[in-house]
């Protein structure tokens, strides 16, 4: 791909201050990524692999102590830049209730921009159109509280929409949903990337969520470990069980069975490439 590149993490470290003088392990460990206009990348990694420190350190809400992280070609360091970078990256975050700031659902969605000094009536547009763009529009006069947890997020996604950013950070929006409220939400990130064109940077610890990527990056122990398309990055299960991940229900059926002696690809994904990949084993 040879899109331009949204965020650049050159040799990016960080470290947490902790409470006392004791100085904490980096929770983020020389860092080379670059996410590109237009992908969608998944970022995968067991609890504490600094998933959502890369996150933060994607659009200024944390700075690096080591290297450089550019959006767009702005350094994160340059506080004058805070602005611009956080027009550009948004971040929306796992527990829909810690995002709502508002007791109105269009007035939440309109309170990013507003904090851009976007002109009153241009908020009312963007506010109209993000909803649309999630679906909630006919909710706009609700309260957000009283949504369920895949409506509440999509109202905060609805909220970093408004601020127009080209590229969203989703740090385990579904984590917290149940199975339809994790659906509305994959549909409406699917549809962020692939019709209104917005990069996306989706963490997650869900595999079939992560299939369904351009490309995955998987983070262990503050390290990026592999980062290749999902069918590169799925052959290597046993790599991924060793630091605590699974691989997708087809790939590991596959894996077994080949270690059996049935004659399968080594590289099966989904559901259906397994079903023809066994039908054709069968056969012979
Ligand atoms: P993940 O999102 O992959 O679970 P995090 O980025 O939250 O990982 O955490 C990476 C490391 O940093 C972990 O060791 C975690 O304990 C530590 N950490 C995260 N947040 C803080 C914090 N506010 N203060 C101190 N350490 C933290
Ligand atoms: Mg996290």
């Amino acid at each position: 791909m040879t899109n331009k590149p949204i965020i650049e993490f050159k040799n990016v470290s960080f470290r947490y201050d902790s409470e006392d003088e004791t100085l904490l392990p980096l929770a983020v460990k020389d860092v080379n990524l670059t996410i590109r206009q237009g992908e969608l990348v998944a970022v995968l990694g067991h609890n504490g692999s600094g998933k959502s420190t890369l996150a933060k350190l994607s659009n200024a809400i944390l700075l690096p102590a080591e290297g450089q992280v550019l959006v767009n070609g702005m350094d994160s360091q340059d506080e004058a830049l805070e602005y611009d970078i956080r027009k550009t990256v948004g971040v929306v975050f796992q527990n829909p209730d810690n995002q709502i700031v508002a007791s109105i659902v269009e007035e939440d969605v309109a309170f990013g921009p507003e904090n851009l000094g976007v002109p009153p009536a241009e908020i009312r547009k963007r506010v109209d159109d993000a909803l649309r763009a999630v679906n909630m529009y006919d909710y706009r006069h609700h309260e957000p509280h009283k949504l369920s947890g895949g409506q509440k997020q999509r109202v905060a996604i609805a909220g970093i929409i408004a601020m127009l950013t080209a590229c969203i950070v989703f740090d385990e929006p579904t984590a917290m949903l149940d199975p339809s409220g994790r659906k509305e939400v994959m549909q409406t990130i699917q549809k962020l990337n692939r019709e209104m064109g917005k990069t996306v940077v989706y963490i997650t610890h869900f595999m079939d969520e992560a299939v369904e990527a351009d490309r995955i990056v998987v983070m262990d122990d503050g390290k990026i470990l592999f980062d290749g398309t999902p069918r590169e990055v799925f052959a290597r299960a046993g790599e991924l069980k060793a630091v605590g991940l699974d691989v997708p229900v087809s790939a590991e059926l596959a894996g077994l069975l080949k270690a059996d002696g049935v004659e399968l690809p080594n590289d099966v994904l989904t559901v259906s490439e397994f079903v023809s990949a066994f039908q054709k084993a069968a056969l012979k």
